[in-house]
This record gives C-alpha cells, sequence and structure tokens, in this order.
C-alpha cells in the first residue's frame, strides 16, 4: 500500500471536462491527481472534425485532445493510468479507490466520466459489433471505403459522422425515426447538399443482418406506415445518443430520470466536495466547451472548498494505518 496518497483533489476521467479541471487546479495550487482507465484526452479524440471549439476554426479531434493533455502536463497535472471503482465520502475526506488496489484520501473529488454510446437493443447488433456494426466512424470508417453503411440518428453525432463516412463509402443511409433531424442547421445543410447521403425518414431498424464475412443488411420499418422491408448493407452505425457513465457516483448523490447527476451552479453534489462535470451533468447541451468550463468551474470550487477545510483536525475515515 506504499502507493496510496493523500490529495486536495482527486479527478476522475481525462476528458475535455476533467483536463481542464486538472489545469486550473494545478493553478490553484491543489495537490490534484487525475486518474483515467483509458486514453487521456476522451470522447473527443474519436471526433473528425471539431469546429466549434472557440479559438480553433477546424481541428480534429484526436489533435485538439492532444493539445488538452499537453496543457495539463505542462501544469505539471499527476496523471495515473487506473480505474476507480469506487468513491466513498467520508465527513472530512473521501477515498477513492483504485482496480490496482490504490487508495487515495482527498478532501475533493471532480467525477468527469462522460457517458457511453446508447444502443438500438436489436437482434445483431452486439453478435456483429466489430463486424460491421460500429458506435465510432473515425475508427472504423476505413474498412468501409467504397461500400454502403447506415448511420442510425438524427442528432450531432450522427450528422457528422454520416458526413464523415460520406467521404469514405459509396453511399450512405441515414434513418432517423422522426421526419426532421436535431442535429444543428448547419450540419443539416450539409446533408441535404452531400449527394452520397440519402436520409431515411421515419425508419427504425428491427435488426441487423450478417453472412460469414459481417454485417450484410438491415431490416428497416417505417414507422408511420408499418411497411417492413430489408436493405442490402456493409455496415450500420448507430449514434443515437450517449448513457452518462454514473457507475461510481457514490450513494445519496442526486440523479435525474435518464442517470444524469444533478449539481448546482458549482457543479457540486449534495455530498460536500464531490462535484461533477461534463456529459455525466444534468446540463441544456453538452458540448466540449461546456465540459471545459465545467472543469474550470469545479476546480475553482473545489479549491474554495479545500481552503475552507484547511485548518481542521486531519480526521481521516481509512482503515487505520493506511496512510501513515
Ligand atoms: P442526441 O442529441 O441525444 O441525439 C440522439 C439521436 O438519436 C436523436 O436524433 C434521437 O431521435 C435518436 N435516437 C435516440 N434513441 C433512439 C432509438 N432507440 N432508436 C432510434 N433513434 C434514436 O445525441 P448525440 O447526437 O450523440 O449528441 C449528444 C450531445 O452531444 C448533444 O447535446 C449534441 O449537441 C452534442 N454534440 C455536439 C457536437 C458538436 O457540436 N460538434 C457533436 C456531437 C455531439 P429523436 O431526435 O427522435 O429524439
Amino acid at each position: 500500500m506504499s502507493e496510496n496518497g493523500k490529495y486536495d483533489l482527486v479527478i476522475v476521467g481525462g476528458g475535455p471536462g476533467g483536463l481542464s479541471a486538472g489545469i486550473y487546479a494545478m493553478r490553484a495550487a491543489l495537490k490534484t491527481v487525475l486518474v483515467e482507465k483509458g486514453l487521456a484526452g476522451g470522447q473527443v479524440a474519436m471526433s473528425d472534425e471539431v469546429e466549434n471549439y472557440p479559438g480553433f476554426i477546424q481541428v480534429s479531434g484526436a489533435e485538439l485532445s492532444m493539445k488538452f493533455v499537453e496543457h495539463a502536463k505542462a501544469c505539471e497535472l499527476e496523471m495515473v493510468s487506473d480505474e476507480v471503482t469506487a468513491v466513498e465520502p467520508g465527513p472530512e475526506h473521501h477515498l477513492v479507490r483504485l482496480g490496482s488496489g490504490k487508495v487515495y484520501q482527498t478532501r475533493s473529488v471532480i467525477l468527469a466520466t462522460g457517458g457511453r454510446p446508447r444502443k438500438l437493443g436489436i437482434p445483431g447488433e452486439d453478435e456483429y459489433y466489430g463486424k460491421g456494426v460500429s458506435y465510432c466512424a473515425v475508427c472504423d470508417g476505413f474498412f468501409f471505403r467504397n461500400k454502403t453503411v447506415i448511420v442510425v440518428g438524427g442528432g450531432d453525432t450522427a450528422a457528422e459522422e454520416a458526413l464523415y463516412l460520406a467521404k469514405i463509402a459509396k453511399k450512405v443511409y441515414i434513418a432517423h425515426r422522426r421526419d426532421a433531424f436535431r442535429a444543428s442547421m448547419i450540419l443539416q445543410k450539409r446533408i441535404e447538399a452531400d449527394c452520397n447521403i440519402e436520409v431515411l425518414w421515419n425508419t427504425v431498424l428491427t435488426k441487423i443482418n450478417a453472412d460469414a464475412s459481417g454485417v450484410c443488411g438491415a431490416d428497416l420499418k417505417d414507422i408511420r406506415t408499418g411497411e417492413a422491408r430489408s436493405l442490402d448493407l456493409d455496415g450500420a452505425f448507430i449514434f443515437i445518443g450517449f448513457d452518462p457513465e454514473g457507475g461510481i457516483v457514490p450513494a445519496g448523490i442526486k440523479k435525474n430520470a435518464d442517470g444524469y447527476v444533478v449539481t448546482d451552479d458549482k457543479c457540486e453534489t449534495q455530498i460536500p466536495g464531490i462535484f461533477v462535470i461534463g456529459d455525466l451533468r444534468e446540463k441544456y447541451a453538452r458540448q466540449i466547451v461546456i465540459a471545459a468550463a465545467d472543469g474550470c468551474t469545479a476546480a475553482l470550487a473545489a479549491a474554495h472548498f479545500v481552503e475552507m477545510k484547511q485548518g481542521l483536525p486531519d480526521v481521516c475515515e481509512a482503515p487505520a494505518g493506511l496512510f501513515e
């Protein structure tokens, strides 16, 4: 247990929110560690182009996330590659348990664990994941050069990924369950103008079909008429939203009906010193710039929280001897 540590702040998650929090926390002189189970940079690293992060007219998601990481490193933020398995709140300190067995004792915690792609839950989706079913066009689009694919969804992600795939694939269908997109108007206009893309309105997938070489088609249904038909396809890209990754949110913290954590305007939960930011937090819009702004808000609030706690006796909830 020699690598257990005592911190002012533990940040869980290394996307734009977590890294921004880390930058602000280091500048506020908080003893901080950021724990990320995968690669630091977050979901944005999977995006093809980002065109709405201020200061960057157009930048690849990979480059933008690399810049966030570089910035955090320049601030000497300690980053640990590990999985947080539990956050145990205490009256003076919280404990953060890691998969490796380490335990961090900290005054404050910022949870920035984001979300994971939502699934359709139809036959064939799980079976053919990686064999033509994908949740990431930037990762898998390469395999569909000059092929025919379908994108499911009508939000910004589906629109952006369909436009990306349209540069690679021979034909891109977009199946959307309604007769209007919720994606931003600029993306809608680009879709309209792209002759490689055909939108199937009011259409849902009911089954993904495959042969020995992977996905070969899908069964579709027109939800107005009930008419069913099959389409020959080489791949199915599903972008129907995200579910928040809230598995380590301590019990007692309020979540809304969709599982997003409810915070105050400081991003603080009902448990003092535990903050939630980015896509895990209930909010009007989920954008990179908002995740970054959340990170700033929570880190400044955590710094204030820690300052208020300074001078209090070092009451420790940890098992005896753990932090000697
Ligand atoms: P989203 O905005 O929640 O859109 C999900 C889409 O999937 C909706 O069109 C929804 O249809 C459809 N859908 C949901 N469940 C479905 C189901 N079971 N079957 C068929 N269709 C289903 O999710 P998102 O596009 O991933 O975006 C998430 C957040 O990130 C949004 O706030 C978005 O603005 C943001 N984002 C921003 C950018 C950017 O600004 N560059 C890029 C990507 C994402 P309905 O429309 O009928 O509900």
